[in-house]
C-alpha cells in the first residue's frame, strides 16, 4: 500500500479536489490511503474564530463560521453536480456537515460564555477543517466511482495530551491503524481521512501542529508498512530555496532523508520537521508532488541520495526567531551553568534551535513565542538577559560540507556585508547555519542561491 496526502491548496476547491481524485484513480493497483488537509487557509479562519470567541466576540466567530459554511457547502455542491445521484450524494453530505457546523457554532457559543478558550478547545476548533474535507474527498471519491471509505483519524491517531502540538502514541496508533484501516484495504476500499488531527487516548481531540498533515501521512504510512508516501503539494518538489523567495529555485530530484530533515526543521515549508522520522524507522521513501503537475517527478527523499556536484543542496530560512543572550558577568561559566540554563527552557517546555558560547556568555535561539518573557525573567535569576525578536536562521546543507574544506568562507564571502548574530557549522555535519535579521531574508537567500546554485549538477536537479 501506499501513502498519498494532499495539501490545503490540492484540496482548495471543487476543481482541486477533482484533480486529486484522478490523481488517486490513477494509483488504485497500489492500495492508497489518502490523507487531506483542510481547504486551503480553513485553518487560519477557525483559529481566528477560536480566538475571536475566546475574546468575547460572538459576532465575528459566528460570521467567520458561517463564511466557511457556505464554502463547505459550495465546494460540495459543485463536486457532486446537479444530476439525480449527484444531489442524493449531496443531500448526504449537507446532512453531515449541517451537523458539524452545527457543533462548530455551539462550541464557540461555549467560549464566548465561559470567557475563556482554553488549548484543549483550540484544538477541538482547529481540527475541524480536516475532520470535514476529509467527508467532502471521500463523497467525491464515491461519486467519481471510486470506491472510498471516509476514516476519523481522531479514532486512529493517538497522542499524549499536549495540544498545540501532540506527541503521537505509536504503539496504539499502529494497533489501531491495523484494525480499522487495514481491513479496509484488504476489502479494496481507498481509506480518506484527515491529516493534522488526533486524540488522546481518552478520545480528546488534539493536533499534531501546525502543518501537521504531512506528519499524519508518515504516521500511517510507517504504521501500515507502506510502500511509499507521497505527499501532494503546489511545487514540483523539494527547491534549492522556497520557490516564493526566489522564483528561479530549482527541482531537488533525489535527496537523502538526512538533508530534508535539516531543511524542513529550519524552514523549508514543503515538509513539516517530524515527517521523515517515522519514515526513516521504517525506510519508506517519501516523495514530494505537485498536485497541479502531477506528470513532473517531483523528489525523491530516501536514505541516501547520489552525490552532487554542488556544494549543497538547499537553502532554507526559518524566521519568527528570538535570540536570548545570557551573560553571567560573575560566574565565569562555572560548570553547571550551562545546565541551569538549559532547565529553564526545559521548564517552560521551550525548544533550543542554536547555541553558541564564549568564556562568560550563552546565545541561543527559540521559536518566537509568548513565554519568552517569562522566560527571560527565570533566567535574570541566574544571569543577566537580553533578547530580541525579528531574526532569521538561514541555513545551508548538503552532504557534501562532510568533506570539503573552505565552505564558511565561500559561503560568508557571498554576503560580507550581511549583520551576522550567530554561527553554527558542525553539529549534524551536513548543515551550515547562521542569524541574521528577519528583513534580510530576502536579499540574503538570493544572494547565496546565485551564488551557489546558478549552475546546477543535472544528475541531481531539474
Ligand atoms: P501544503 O498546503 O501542500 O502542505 P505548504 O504551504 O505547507 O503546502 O508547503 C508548500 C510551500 O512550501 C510551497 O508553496 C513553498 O512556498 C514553500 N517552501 C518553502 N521552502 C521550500 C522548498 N525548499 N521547496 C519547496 N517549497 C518550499
Ligand atoms: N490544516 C493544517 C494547517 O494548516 C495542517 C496542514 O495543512 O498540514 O496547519
Ligand atoms: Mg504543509
Amino acid at each position: 500500500m501506499i501513502v498519498m496526502k494532499f495539501g490545503g491548496t490540492s484540496v482548495q476547491d471543487a476543481q482541486a479536489i477533482d484533480r486529486v481524485a484522478a490523481i488517486v484513480r490513477e494509483r488504485l493497483h497500489e492500495q492508497p490511503v489518502v490523507v487531506v488537509s483542510a481547504l486551503a487557509k480553513i485553518t487560519d479562519q477557525l483559529l481566528a474564530m477560536a480566538a475571536a470567541a475566546g475574546a468575547g466576540d460572538r459576532k465575528k466567530a459566528l460570521e467567520l463560521s458561517q463564511a466557511a459554511r457556505e464554502r463547505h457547502y459550495s465546494c460540495a455542491t459543485d463536486l457532486l453536480g446537479n444530476d439525480l445521484l449527484g444531489k442524493q450524494a449531496f443531500a448526504q453530505i449537507a446532512a453531515e456537515l449541517e451537523a458539524d457546523f452545527n457543533g462548530l457554532d455551539e462550541l464557540l457559543r461555549g467560549v464566548v460564555a465561559v470567557g475563556e478558550l482554553t488549548a484543549r478547545t483550540t484544538d477541538t476548533i482547529s481540527g475541524f477543517g480536516e475532520k470535514v474535507s476529509s467527508k467532502i474527498a471521500a463523497a467525491a471519491f464515491c461519486q467519481r466511482n471510486i470506491e472510498a471509505a471516509h476514516v476519523d483519524s481522531r479514532k486512529c491517531i493517538v497522542t499524549d495530551s499536549n495540544f498545540g502540538k501532540a506527541v503521537p502514541q505509536f504503539e496504539e496508533t499502529d494497533a489501531r491503524l491495523k484494525e480499522t484501516v487495514k481491513p479496509l484495504l484488504d476489502r479494496k476500499r481507498v481509506p480518506v481521512m484527515g491529516g493534522f488531527i488526533a486524540s488522546t487516548p481518552q478520545g480528546i481531540p488534539t493536533t499534531l501542529g501546525r502543518g501537521g498533515s504531512d506528519f499524519s501521512a508518515a504516521i500511517i504510512g510507517a504504521g501500515l508498512n507502506a510502500g511509499r508516501i507521497e505527499i501532494w503539494t503546489d511545487v514540483d518538489g523539494m527547491m534549492t530555496t522556497d520557490p516564493n523567495l526566489c522564483p528561479d529555485a530549482k527541482r531537488i530530484k533525489n535527496i537523502s532523508f538526512e538533508e530534508a530533515a535539516e531543511l524542513a526543521y529550519f524552514g523549508a515549508k514543503v515538509l513539516h520537521p517530524a515527517t521523515l522520522l517515522p519514515a526513516i524507522q521504517k525506510n519508506i521513501p517519501v516523495l514530494i508532488l505537485n498536485s497541479r503537475n502531477p506528470k513532473n517527478e517531483g523528489t525523491r527523499i530516501t536514505a541516501t541520495a547520489p552525490k552532487s556536484k554542488n556544494i549543497f543542496k538547499a537553502i532554507a530560512a526559518k524566521k519568527r526567531i528570538t535570540v536570548v543572550d545570557v551573560v553571567a558577568t560573575r560566574m565565569l561559566m562555572a560548570h553547571g551553568f550551562l545546565k541551569s540554563i538549559f532547565e529553564v527552557f526545559a521548564n517552560h517546555r521551550c525548544p533550543v534551535d542554536m547555541v553558541s558560547t564564549s568564556e562568560v556568555s550563552v546565545s541561543v535561539t527559540v521559536d518566537s513565542n509568548e513565554s519568552i518573557a517569562a522566560i527571560a525573567a527565570d533566567l535574570a535569576k541566574l544571569a543577566d538577559v537580553k533578547y530580541e525578536g525579528r531574526k532569521a536562521i538561514v541555513c545551508l546543507v548538503g552532504e557534501n560540507i562532510k568533506t570539503m574544506p573552505g565552505i564558511a568562507a565561500k559561503v560568508f564571502s557571498a554576503i560580507p556585508d550581511a549583520n551576522i548574530h550567530m554561527i553554527s557549522q558542525g553539529a549534524s555535519e551536513i548543515n551550515i547555519s547562521f542569524v541574521i535579521d528577519e528583513d534580510a531574508v530576502p536579499d540574503v537567500v538570493s544572494r547565496l542561491h546565485r551564488t551557489f546554485f546558478s549552475q546546477v549538477d543535472p544528475e541531481v536537479f531539474a
